[in-house]
């Protein structure tokens, strides 16, 4: 997934930029504004970012900030490149509707309204497990509250599993049968 030059994003698209160590994930709602998830004051935005030294000259963005927040797209890219989160083809989206080929995003007038809604609302503690800027903008998109790390680790355990089968926990009784994962393994 190259790098995208600005003009090339519309609203609704869950767009992320790479920090050291992560991606910061979240979405375009246009106008060059993004909503995103934060964490603790200080904790999502780089020490050089100009956000910490006061407030954003264009959004009013500044490091004491949490939360879920719409900011500028400056202030979401801390100085990082602009990529898009890829839909319809993600096999790790996949593999929570087996049945189903691909997942899709839902409409961008949808994924904008969930958005601007969890900005008033707020999305729940940040964790940087089970509850960061990835689930946030994913949850904006499907309306499901899902975590790539944890299919990745489904993923792993469905390569070691002697028995031929493994429970996927975020489907709770759903099996996961390793045909689906070959089948998508095919697919990446
Ligand atoms: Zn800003």
């Amino acid at each position: 997934m190259g790098k995208l030059s600005r003009s090339e994003i519309v609203g609704g698209d869950h767009i992320y930029s790479p920090r050291r160590g992560y991606d910061h994930h979240g979405i375009y709602v246009g106008e060059n504004q993004v909503i995103h998830f934060t964490s603790s004051p200080q904790g999502t935005f780089s020490a050089s970012s100009s956000a910490m030294f006061g407030p954003c000259s264009v959004c009013g963005f500044h490091g004491g900030m949490s939360g879920v927040v719409q900011t500028c797209l400056d202030c979401f890219l801390d100085g990082g490149d602009l990529h898009r989160y890829k839909y319809g083809v993600d096999v790790l989206l996949t593999l929570l509707s087996p049945r189903r080929k691909t997942h899709t995003s839902d409409s961008p007038e949808i994924v904008i309204q969930r958005a601007r809604k969890l900005l008033e609302q707020g999305f729940g503690k940040y964790d940087t497990v089970s509850n960061n800027c990835e689930h946030f903008a994913l949850y904006c998109k499907i309306g499901r509250h899902i975590s790539c790390a944890q299919v990745e680790s489904i993923i792993a355990n469905v390569g070691v599993s002697a028995a031929g089968f493994v429970i996927n926990p975020l489907l709770g009784a759903g099996l996961l049968s390793i045909y689906a994962y070959r089948r998508l393994r095919t697919d990446w």
